[in-house]
Parts: C-alpha cells; structure tokens; sequence
C-alpha cells in the first residue's frame, strides 16, 4: 500500500514525502514542477511529473499505483500573487482539487490529509485560534483554501471518504540534515528573505507595516518547523487508516513573534547586522496570527521539537548558507 502526496516536491511537501520515506513508507509523488523541484524529492519515492488537473494523468497514476491514502500539498500558496491573481487561485487550487477528489472517488481511495491554512481565519477574534473561530478569509489564497476544506464535507458526506485539514500558521526551516529546505522564487516568505541579507542576496529588507495594533506595530506570526509540520501529517494519515472522524487541527508552536522580533532572533543567530526598514503594509496581512496547537496534541499526539525561534531559524540558515541558489546550486 502506497501513500500519495501531492506537491510533494514544494517546501512542506518535500519535508513531509522524506519523513514517509524515512519511516519506511511508500510514497509516491505527483508534482507538475511549477514550483516544486525534482531535486527535493526523496530519493526513495516514485515521481510523477503531472498537473492534478489532468484528470487522465491522475487516472494513469492510480490504475499503476495502489494508493491507500493521499496527502494533498499540490496548490498556489503566495497571499499577495492571489490578491493579484485571484483566477488563478481558484483554478490550481480549487479546481485542482475537485478533479483530485473526483479521481479518488472514481478510484476509491478514501483517506484524505489536506495542507490548509491560518489564512482561513482572516483576521482573528481572538488569539490564540482555536478550530471554531470564525473563518472569515482576507485574501484569495485563504478563501480557496477554506473552499476546499469545504469540498471535502461535502464530498465525504456523499462518498463516505474522510478527511483531515491541517491548518498551518508559518511554516519555516529546513530539514536539520540541511539537504532539502524552502526554496521559492520569487522568495515573498520572512525569514528567507531575512537570511538572503547575511548570505550576501540583498543588502535589507523592508518590514511590511509598523503601524499594526500589535506591541511593536509590526505584524505577529506563529512560527513552527518544516519537521514539526510533516511528521503531524503521518499522525493524521496514521489516524485516519485507524478509523478516525474527519478533522481539522492548528499546527503552530501557540507563540508568537512580530516582524522585528523574527529579524532580531536572525541577528543572533547570523551575527550579521541585518539592516531592516519599515514600508507600507502588504495587501491581505493579518495583523495577529496564532495558533492553539492543543486539540493537534491530544487527538493526534503530535509534539513539536523546535520550539525555540532562534533554533529553527538556525536550520533555515545552514540550508541558505549551503544552498544560495536554492536547488539550482
Ligand atoms: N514580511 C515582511 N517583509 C518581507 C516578507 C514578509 O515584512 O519581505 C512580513 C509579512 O508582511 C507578514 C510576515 O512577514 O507580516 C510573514 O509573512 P510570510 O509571507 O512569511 O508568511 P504569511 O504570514 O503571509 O503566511
């Protein structure tokens, strides 16, 4: 029996196919390469270079395979492109993931994990989030992503498959083996975009609003470890094959950090001085987000090891200091 990841060539996807692969499990990966990269995938997994919207690819790949559960990253993942883009949004990952599921129905492959968001929560009522905060999206990704845990109630009602929505705060680092790490271009995420100062990419970076309703003005974020985050997505698998309910769960560390803060703890980390300049707010930014990770750790008994900001951060940097060009290099 093999496990399905799709995306599993992107930055959380890859962390999650090597940690199946490591344990052991069989994985395949369908990836079509936009923005994943071939070199991240795990050498011990079987690839497929398709789009989850050809739906004849799809089928080709579950008549070869024996998929007994599939782990689904494939989607367009930038706030500010979606506020940009929205169409494109909704036809990656909306309608990407109606033709996915409609080939697991056909297929009947009936265990589903799916990468969601924080960004479905929009501004928050309160922190930190519990799963039954209102869900009230400010950008297009996040709407898409909130549409899509939606599908899948409804396609699981109808078709009895079960799901589990993992809603990610930031994710961030890179394996502690330092061969695979985040790698976008353009990079639009924080703490890459921070280390490219100390790798010699950029002389500073701009902070993105300081005039938020937080402590020091700029934007609060939950950070937690690329790591942290794959092996909760073998938990959810690992619950689902034993028979457990469809779910959604918060994964962050339930700490959180302001935009300064994160630069400072990159300070230290890199020695570098780092210089940073505060612009105008980015479209569709919450000002607050964190997670309570608590209903992750009692249902699923899922135990983050990277606490620590600085800790991750130091993973994230020997993965840049190695890898300057991301896979290219
Ligand atoms: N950010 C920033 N400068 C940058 C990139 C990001 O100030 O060059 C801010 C961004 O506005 C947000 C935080 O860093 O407040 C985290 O953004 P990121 O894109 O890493 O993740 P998101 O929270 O959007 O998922």
């Amino acid at each position: 029996m093999s496990i399905l990841v799709t995306g599993g060539a992107g930055y959380i996807g890859a962390h999650t196919v090597w940690e199946l692969a490591e344990a052991g499990r069989d994985v395949v990966v369908a990836d079509n390469l936009s923005t994943g990269f071939r070199a991240a995938v795990h050498p011990k997994a079987r690839f497929y270079a398709l789009d989850i919207r050809d739906r004849a690819a799809l089928d080709g790949l579950f008549e070869a395979e024996r998929i007994d559960g599939v782990i689904h990253f494939a989607a367009s993942s930038q706030v500010a492109e979606s506020m940009a883009d929205p169409l494109k949004y909704y036809d990656n990952n909306l309608h990407g993931t109606m033709v996915l599921l409609s080939a697991m129905v056909s297929h009947g492959v009936k265990r589903l994990v799916f990468s969601s968001t924080a960004a479905v929560y929009g501004e928050p009522e309160r922190v930190p989030i519990l799963e039954t905060d209102r869900t009230v999206p400010t950008n297009t990704y996040g709407e898409t992503k909130l549409s899509m845990e939606r599908m899948m109630a409804w396609v699981s009602r109808a078709h009895g498959l079960s799901y589990v929505a993992l809603r990610y705060f930031n994710a961030c680092g890179a394996h502690p083996s330092g061969l695979i790490g985040e790698a976008h271009d353009p990079e639009t995420h924080l703490i890459p975009i921070i280390l490219q100062v100390p790798n010699g990419q950029r002389e500073k970076l701009t902070i993105y609003g300081g005039d938020y309703p937080t402590p020091d003005g700029t934007c609060v974020r939950d950070y937690i470890h690329v790591t942290d985050l794959a092996q909760a997505h073998i938990l959810a698998l690992d619950y689902l094959m034993a028979g457990g309910a469809n779910n959604v769960f918060n994964l962050g560390n339930g700490a959180g950090f302001s935009n300064r803060e994160v630069v400072a703890a990159a300070r230290r980390v890199t020695g570098h001085s780092i210089p940073a300049v505060i612009g105008p707010r980015r479209a569709g930014d919450p000002s607050r987000l964190v997670a309570s990770s608590e209903k992750a750790r009692s249902v699923l008994g899922w135990d983050p090891k990277f606490a620590d900001l600085e800790a991750i951060i130091a993973t994230a940097w020997v993965w840049h200091k190695s890898h300057p060009r991301g896979y290219g290099a």
